[in-house]
């Protein structure tokens, strides 16, 4: 595709890098009108001449007080070979929260418009650099929580993704034209035939296409969202020890009273590349006490919408109904099962515990001691993971928009194939068929609404 220089479009500007201080910020202009404007605040070289790429030191200066705001470095990168396509200004101040907003207050204030979140990457959508899945990536990119998170961003930024939905959509639009011709100029007597049986085909082909990227949902979504665990118990068997361990730094509470780990806090870790999004929970146990009572209710809350509970005993101490009641209401969850406190004198059998979990992981460990924790971390892995290559060519789907939206695309071939089986007319098929190349077209970009757009830049922080 030819780099098309885009016009249509005025000259916005925002701040783009995280606001407090730092060594530097970058203020960034991008519009038709960005070097011009800039050029009016700029003392140094005149940046309407400098070569496109170049980055040129000098003051930014106040026109009308002709007041010297700071030192500066401006980026000058002219259209098409940019960001968003458009000419790009980038002014490299010194990273303190007063000159960056001066500046960006300047900026504004001869010409340029603030830019909405995510309006950059959104201009870099319109103009055809980059296509919906590749915006996104870019967000992922951002917030990514391990490297492995990093990797399956990075892919979709190159757009892997997007190259297995246009094949695709081209698969289903060459059988679209194909029973187009087959219709206008039917060559054979059994033309519904050889049509029909040509849809019926590539439905069944493209399906399974769209079901083995679907199969990669679950474990893209992890990788993107975290994977949401919870991890319970009654007091003090050591589920705060577990989670600063998990942490590797003391930041939930630890002690000795009985239910002090009260409210839900949520935390990230990352075990082999696999991003846990940690709710510490308060015991679950029969309580009188208020506080308690709120804490226990939102344990069962958590263990409901977590991907994965860990279940913590006390192994140095008999086991107990809330003990049982706890393995009994976490069943069908996907689970482990620790015995902790190996250290110490053991009041349970691994084998009673296991008799109560069905086929689902006991393992002991010491959380003092650093015993079986390893372990731990490889188990997780392992039902998340494994089987999985951790590869930066393996495409995954990650995002809820990309599975929901694969989700009706198989829909709709389910469709074209009930409707081929009933024997409906071509013409009818082709509507499903059609529906489905536009839903796989939704993922890309390659169609998309106004409404759509607002509302997935919307999420984007300001600058991007
Ligand atoms: P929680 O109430 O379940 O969060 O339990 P805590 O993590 O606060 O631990 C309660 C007490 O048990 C603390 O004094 C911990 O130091 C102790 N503890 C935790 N894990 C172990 C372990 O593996 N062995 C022993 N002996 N004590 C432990």
């Amino acid at each position: 595709m030819p780099l098309a220089k885009a016009t249509e479009y005025d000259t916005i500007a925002a701040i783009a890098t995280p606001p407090g201080e730092g060594a530097i910020s970058i203020v960034r202009v991008s519009g038709d009108d960005a070097v011009e404007l800039v050029t009016k605040l700029f003392r140094g070289k005149d940046l309407r001449q400098v070569p496109t790429h170049t980055i040129n030191y000098g003051h930014i200066v106040d026109p009308k007080t002709h007041e010297e705001i700071d030192e500066v470095m401006v980026s000058v990168m002219r259209a098409p070979r940019t960001f968003t396509r458009e000419d790009v200004v980038e002014i490299n101040c010194h990273g303190g929260i007063v000159p960056t907003n001066r500046i960006l207050q300047l900026t504004l204030t001869n010409g340029a418009r603030l830019a909405e979140p995510g309006e950059f990457t959104k201009r870099a959508f319109l103009h055809g650099r980059i296509d919906l899945s590749q915006a996104e990536a870019v967000m992922d990119m951002i917030t990514a929580k391990t490297d492995r998170s990093r990797q399956v961003a990075l892919g979709q930024l190159d757009g892997n993704l997007a190259t297995r939905i246009r094949a695709l959509r081209q698969e289903i639009l060459d059988v679209l034209a194909e029973v187009e011709v087959n219709i206008d100029y039917p060559e054979y007597d059994d033309v519904e035939t050889v049509t029909t049986k040509l849809m019926h085909d590539h439905a069944i082909s493209v399906r399974k296409k769209i079901k083995e990227l679907l199969a990669t949902a679950q474990q893209g979504k992890v990788l993107r969202d975290g994977l949401a665990t919870a991890i319970v118990g009654r007091p003090n068997v050591g589920k705060s020890s577990l989670l600063n361990y998990l942490l590797h730094e003391d930041k939930a509470i630890v002690t000795d009273v009985a239910g002090t780990t009260r409210d839900v806090i949520e935390e990230y870790v990352n075990v082999h590349g696999v991003p846990l999004k940690l709710i510490d929970t308060a015991g679950i146990h029969a309580t009188d006490d208020k506080v308690e009572k709120i804490g226990v209710e939102r344990s069962k809350q958590a263990i409901q919408r977590a991907d994965l509970v860990i279940v913590v005993l006390n192994a140095s101490e008999p086991l107990t109904t809330e003990d049982r009641d706890l393995l009994k209401f976490t069943q069908g969850k996907k689970r482990i099962i620790l015995l902790n406190k190996t250290d110490l004198p053991q009041k349970i059998e691994q084998d009673t515990v296991q008799q109560l979990s069905g086929d689902d992981p006991v393992m002991p460990i010491s959380v003092l001691q650093n015993d079986g924790l390893t372990a731990l971390e490889d188990k997780i892995q392992e039902l998340f993971f494994g089987g999985i290559e951790n590869s930066q060519t393996t495409v995954m789907v990650t995002n809820d928009r990309h599975i929901a939206l694969l989700n009706q695309a198989e829909q709709a071939l389910d469709d074209v194939l009930t409707g081929i089986t009933n024997g409906m007319p071509v013409d009818l098929v082709q509507i499903d068929l059609t529906h489905c190349w536009d839903l796989l077209g939704e993922i890309t970009g390659d169609s998309y609404t106004d409404e759509l757009l607002d509302e997935l830049f919307s999420k984007f922080c300001l600058g991007k």
